[in-house]
C-alpha cells in the first residue's frame, strides 16, 4: 500500500529509509504506538486524522513490518491493536533525532508544544538521539522516556516490541552495544 512514487528500490539508503520512515502521519502513528496508544479509535482520536488517512498509514506500516497486530477484548468483541516490531522499535533513534532537531531549531507555537527525548535511569534530557548526553548510556526503547508537555506532567516510558513479534526477526536485529 505504497503513499506515493515507490522508492524502495532507490540506490541511495537514505532514500529507501525515507520511503518508509519520511511520512509524517506514518511518523506521528508511531510515535501513538511508542507512547502505548495502540488501538484505532485512541490513535484517531488523538491524531484528528481521518480514518481513511488512519488506515492507509496503518496498512503501509505492517506492510512495511514496522508493527503488528494483537488481539484484545472489547467488551463480547475481540479486536485488533497495534504493537511495535523490533523493526519498527529500531526506528526510535530517527524519531529521536527529528525531536531533538525541531526542539533545537524549530519555534514552538506555546509553552506546552515541547517534547523532551529522556533517558528513564538517569532522568535527564537527552540532545542525542542514540546515547544519553547526559550519562552516555546507550538509549533503546526500554530505556527512554518521551515527555510531551501537553500530553502530561512526567514523562511516558516508551512501548517495546512484545516477545511475539520478536520470532521472525531475531536474528539480526540487537544493535551492538
Ligand atoms: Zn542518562
Amino acid at each position: 500500500m505504497p503513499l506515493r512514487s515507490d522508492w524502495s528500490a532507490r540506490s541511495c539508503s537514505l532514500a529507501r529509509g525515507l520511503d518508509v520512515l519520511g511520512d509524517p502521519w506514518g511518523s506521528l502513528v508511531l510515535r501513538e504506538i511508542f507512547f502505548g496508544n495502540g488501538r484505532f479509535d485512541a490513535i484517531k482520536e488523538r491524531l484528528e486524522v481521518a480514518d481513511n488517512v488512519l488506515s492507509k498509514r496503518l496498512g503501509w506500516l505492517l506492510d512495511a513490518g514496522l508493527l503488528a497486530q494483537r488481539p484484545y477484548r472489547d467488551g463480547a468483541r475481540t479486536r485488533q491493536e497495534y504493537v511495535l516490531t523490533p523493526k519498527g522499535q529500531d526506528a526510535l533513534p530517527v524519531l529521536n533525532a527529528i525531536i531533538i532537531w525541531a526542539e533545537k531549531h524549530l519555534d514552538a507555537p506555546n509553552e506546552v508544544s515541547h517534547m523532551k527525548v529522556i533517558h528513564t535511569d538517569c532522568g535527564r534530557p537527552t540532545t542525542s538521539a542514540d546515547t544519553c548526553s547526559h550519562c552516555g548510556t546507550h538509549l533503546t526503547a526500554e530505556n527512554t522516556s518521551w515527555h510531551s508537555f501537553k500530553r502530561s506532567d512526567q514523562p511516558v516510558p516508551l512501548a517495546i516490541a512484545p516477545p511475539e513479534t520478536r520470532r521472525e526477526t531475531a536474528l539480526g536485529t540487537e544493535i551492538p552495544a
